[in-house]
């Protein structure tokens, strides 16, 4: 067997009313605690009161949108005159990664840019973050166990990452319950990229044994409960399984890379307003088929593409399925799901030649399961537009 490493937070807790167990949690870790939180900040109201009666101080730090370079500067600043020592992020993937990235400039000197990748100095974060403990609120990022936090730099038009394993939460509370309020278009766009960060790290060319259990777990999971949530947003069973799928997302991509659909992502978002899960969505089922195609093509021993039949028979629940009904069942899925095309989102024509060059260098690119040529990186994006 091949050697590999597997890193994740140090304490993970799941399940229903789990959320009752971050306030005693903080209050092991510090006494001034920054909870960071989305636009809507209702349920960081319970965690406030738990928190203050457990002796921490709540410093409230909303944030609305994806998280920026700017915000993260802004926010270190505050923290510090606040004299935080412990963050808690409670939301989706933009305040997970916004608190995730405070809780890291907080333990080190300077500021982002002297550490981020790609268009920063990307200086190692020699120091480890602060105490970080991470709620999610949707079921798709698995950035609570992911060391890395990805933030926009409007200036270069991209996103690129803060990146340790210092960055490692000290506690992730993944709690079902606290998605079974999430707006039909979000559960869609949070659940496949949830089966995208499921798939990605099983075709990757940095999979492990570990991470590959964890696949061939979320992905049947998903298979099952995405269309259900879909349906009926307060299925309970089917937002546990989701928030569970979810979870092993982010502990396979954070420990066995993406690929070609994470590389798009990157450059997308850093240059259109489109939310990270909408793009991973519309991307899909193109990526898996160019993959496919460029396997077949030039590497038609490759053990991705057995992967690739595994995930046809993951996905469609037969033993019988072949690639092409595992690449028509995502695409179908995402047609049920309402995933409008990259256009509603502006991209056009001519933006595929430098999104294609920004995203032939982003970091996700490189586990993909082949390197795709320029002419296939265009293809994807021009069918998914
Ligand atoms: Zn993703």
């Amino acid at each position: 067997m091949a050697r590999f490493e597997f890193a994740t937070a140090a304490r993970i807790l799941f399940g229903e009313g789990t959320l009752a167990e971050v306030a005693p949690a903080a209050a092991a870790l510090g006494r001034r605690a920054l909870v960071v939180t989305g636009a809507s900040s209702e349920r960081a109201g319970t965690l406030a009161a738990a928190l203050a009666a457990a002796g921490v101080s709540p410093i409230p730090f909303p944030v609305s949108g994806e998280p920026t370079v700017e915000l993260v500067s802004r926010g270190t600043e505050f923290a510090r005159a606040e004299k935080c020592d412990v963050v808690i992020s409670i939301g989706g993937g933009s305040a997970i990664d916004a608190g995730k990235a405070l809780a890291a400039m907080l333990g080190n000197p300077g500021e982002p840019l002297d550490y981020l990748e790609v268009v920063g100095r990307g200086q190692p974060l020699l120091q480890p973050s602060v105490p970080y403990i991470a709620v999610p609120t949707t079921a798709g990022t698995g950035s609570e166990v992911t060391r890395n936090a990805v933030l926009g730099s409007p200036a270069h038009r991209v996103k690129a990452s803060l990146r340790s394993a210092g960055m490692l939460a000290r506690l992730a509370v993944v709690d079902p319950e606290l998605t079974l309020g999430l707006p039909r278009a979000v559960t869609a766009s949070t659940g496949l990229d949830a089966l995208t960060q499921l798939i990605e790290p099983y075709v990757s060319s940095r999979a492990n044994p570990m991470t590959d259990g964890f696949c061939v777990e979320g992905i049947r999971r998903i298979a099952a409960a995405l269309p259900r949530v879909w349906e009926n947003g307060a299925d309970r069973q089917a937002r546990s399984d989701m928030s569970w799928a979810s979870l092993l997302g982010g502990l396979s991509l954070a420990n066995a890379g993406l690929g070609a659909v994470h590389g798009f992502a990157a450059p997308i978002g850093g240059m259109f307003p489109a939310p990270h899960g909408a793009v991973c969505a519309a991307v899909l089922p193109h990526a898996m088929a160019a993959n496919v195609a460029a396997l077949r093509q030039r590497a038609p021993e490759s053990g991705a593409l057995r992967r690739y039949e595994e995930i046809a028979r993951l996905l469609t629940g037969r033993p019988q399925a072949a690639i092409e009904d595992g690449l028509e069942w995502v695409a179908a899925l995402c047609r049920r799901l309402e995933i409008p095309p990259l256009a509603a989102y502006g991209i056009g024509a001519a933006d595929v030649p430098v999104l294609v060059e920004k995203a032939a260098r982003a970091s996700s690119m490189k586990a993909n399961p082949i390197a795709l040529n320029s002419d296939e990186l265009s293809g994807i994006l021009e069918r998914a537009i």
